[in-house]
């Protein structure tokens, strides 16, 4: 509720025939509006300052609710230098591997974006004139996202197939770019003998063409998975499409790392 007043408050606000103790009574009626424990909790939040409780900072990451929304306008909330932070948001923070969006706020090609904490902060081009309030658009590079999330469930597939091959198989890293998508993990011995099963595996999953269900697994702590029923459950904050029948056919490929590490490189049949 907070967020939505917000943008008409300020507008409101800027507009000088709309007097202050005018906008404040709104404010007033819109908190009795809301139960006796609400109140309690955003009064306790505005007088402790907590404006991460009062929904103001927290930036919502739209990219969850909806990996397919190119576009999406957005209050700025803070502003220092050329680092900015938003209320919502669909340009995904580099984590879990997954390799930051490419695209623009407000016009302004977006320079890096980097999670601080749970939230996302991000550097635009110096001088831009962007100020605390100012509602601006968010567009992405479709093409490059979408290709992040298909490789990004192409190497989710990946993996649970090399769990279920090889049970105690450590994983110790991971990448996402737009072109391919690498796991390296812990071992001695070769992983190349479980290649052609692995891809047939995948192409049935795919023919399949089975629902991908995303969720928060704790809210308060932004922990989020996915499941695909029948195949697997894995604790995941990236972004995914909705069906495994989006990927296609994969191929992989072994690079020997050495000092038992052993890397398998996964990319697009197209
Ligand atoms: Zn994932």
């Amino acid at each position: 509720m907070l967020n939505a007043s917000y943008r008409t408050i300020k507008r409101r606000l800027q507009d000088e025939s709309t007097s202050i103790e005018s906008i404040s009574n709104d404010a007033i009626t819109a908190f009795q509006s809301q139960d006796r424990t609400s109140q309690v909790e955003l009064a306790l939040s505005i007088l402790l300052g907590d404006f991460r409780k009062m929904g103001l900072a927290m930036t919502r990451k739209i990219f969850w609710d909806d990996p397919y929304r190119t576009t999406l306008d957005a209050v700025v909330t803070r502003v220092n230098g050329d680092l900015i932070q938003v209320d919502s948001t669909i340009f995904f923070a580099f984590s879990g591997g997954q390799e930051s969006d490419a695209g623009s706020f407000g016009g302004y090609p977006v320079v890096k974006a980097e999670k601080r904490g749970l939230d996302i902060a991000y550097t635009l081009p110096h001088g831009h004139t962007l100020r605390v309030g100012d509602v601006a658009t968010w567009q992405i590079d479709w093409a490059r996202r979408y290709r992040l999330m298909r490789l990004h469930f192409a190497a989710e597939m990946v993996l649970q197939l090399v769990y279920r091959l090889r049970p105690g198989i450590e994983r110790i890293g991971a990448h996402i770019s737009q072109d391919k998508a690498r796991i390296d993990f812990a071992s001695d011995v070769s992983l190349l003998s479980l290649f052609a099963e692995i891809e047939l595996t995948a192409v049935d999953l795919t023919k399949r063409d089975l629902p991908i269900v995303t969720d928060f697994s704790d809210v308060r702590a932004q922990r989020r998975f996915w499941k695909v029923d029948g195949f697997a459950t894995m604790a995941c904050g990236g972004t995914h499409p909705r069906s495994t029948g989006e990927i296609g056919a994969v191929k992989l490929k072994r690079k020997n790392r050495g000092k038992g590490k052993e890397r398998i490189e996964i990319t697009l049949a197209e």
